[in-house]
């Protein structure tokens, strides 16, 4: 027999360029109450938040309605908003309040990337909303980008400077590699049948890392956790050194961890705190890979990103390094990594991304040091004794064509 019933209700009109008017209803068989929130789209705070009640059980429940405000200047894309709204509102307000807002803003979730996609659909008509998600958080495998994009509306054009592509020939990339000594490592690669999605075997991919001078390999299939044995075996047979990695897919996009032996597909995408705190158990490394891809695909003005925006995305505060190289995106979006981690004073690594061996060694790291394991490889890197490179392009006759290194 069914006790109660609880339903929430949320409608969204724009009522302005800038400001979304949002009416939450919760009704259930105790509590009936509507909320009215007025959400900013040009940096999606809350800039007004009422309520009522309907219907009620104590005389303690109208008091409720005086400690709403405490949400107006909570951003909607900010981290842990769900667990704010309820030790907020949730304890001083009321906690059906609290659940019947956390809805509200949910839903503006939805409708602003509703918002941004209509907007693309300006310049590009064909594309369909599956697409445009699919652009802003590439593999679609589900890691929710598009929430740290936020919205400039209608006020970009006048104000907001596109983003310059710089130049950025980094020192390093002028020496020949021998002459640095120390070490030449594609950090970033993937095989099959390890990662479903990639077209060469192991095997392949590190015949061909020694074939154009690479000194190792890191293998990172995605959420697939390599057995050591076999990587010192594939190190033995091919006498090349071979090393793993993870590429991780989680809440805020994917991660490349090393050190970490905890097999996540079980749990599917895991939240960027919980394996931050797995990395750090285990005393491992974790790298933001491809922080951009896709994001400048659509016209970066649109989007309304500009740097100061992207350094303060909350992911950066959990890694401890940034891809700054990745063989598999724009020279823009790797550039603006670049100019993103020299802001927040991050290290940066370089990858190729391989899911064919023609891309291996596109773009890797060197290590000042030799290295001889895995536990090596996460020393240096903790040391901060690397740079990202970009090394099939200098290594003539071997490349024949690539769709980013054509600086
Ligand atoms: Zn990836
Ligand atoms: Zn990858």
């Amino acid at each position: 027999m069914l006790k109660f019933s609880r339903n929430k209700l949320v409608s969204i009109a724009r009522k302005d360029p800038d400001t979304l008017r949002i009416h939450g209803v919760l009704d259930d068989d105790l509590y009936g109450l509507e909320m009215e929130i007025l959400v900013r789209l040009s940096d999606l705070k809350l800039i007004s938040v009422s309520g009522k009640w309907n219907r009620w059980t104590t005389p303690e429940c109208p008091k409720a309605l005086s400690f709403l405000g405490i949400a107006v200047g909570f951003c909607i894309d900010e981290e842990g908003l769900e667990q704010k709204i309820q030790k907020t509102i949730g304890r001083r307000a009321c906690r059906h309040f609290a659940t019947l807002l956390i809805e509200c803003c949910d839903s503006v979730k939805e409708v602003v990337r509703i918002i941004q996609w209509e907007e693309f659909r300006i310049k590009h008509p064909g594309l369909t909303f599956e697409e445009f998600l699919s652009g802003l958080s590439p593999d679609s495998s589900g890691s929710d980008t598009t929430r740290h994009v936020s919205m400039e509306s209608d006020r970009i054009q006048d104000s907001q400077e596109p983003i310059q592509v710089l130049e950025r020939i980094r020192e390093v990339d002028s020496v020949p590699d021998r002459a640095l000594g120390g070490m030449v490592i594609d950090l970033h690669t993937h095989s099959y049948p390890a990662s479903s999605c990639s077209s060469v075997s192991e095997d392949q991919l590190i015949e061909e890392s020694k074939r154009i001078g690479l000194d190792g390999i890191c293998l990172t299939d995605h959420n697939y956790v390599w057995n050591p044995d076999r990587v010192k075996n594939l190190t033995q047979k091919h006498g090349f050194l071979v090393l793993r990695g993870n590429e991780i897919t989680t809440d805020q996009g994917h991660m490349l961890v090393f050190g970490l032996d905890l097999d996540i597909r079980e749990k599917g995408i895991i939240k960027l705190d919980e394996l931050r705190r797995e990395v750090k158990k285990a005393d491992g490394y974790m790298i933001v890979v491809h922080p951009f891809r896709g994001f400048l695909t659509f016209g970066v003005e649109r989007l309304g990103l500009n740097l100061e925006k992207a350094m303060k995305r909350p992911l950066f505060k959990y890694v401890d390094a940034i891809e700054v190289m990745n063989g598999k995106v724009t020279r823009e979006e790797n550039d603006f990594a670049s100019r993103v981690a020299d802001g927040l004073g991050l290290s940066g690594i370089g990858g190729s991304d391989a899911h064919k061996a023609s891309e291996v060694g596109l773009y890797a790291t060197r290590f000042q040091n030799s290295i001889v394991d895995e536990k090596d490889m996460i020393e240096m890197l903790k040391r901060g004794k690397f740079s990202p490179v970009a090394f099939r392009k200098r290594n003539k006759g071997i490349l024949k064509k690539n769709r980013t290194a054509t600086t």
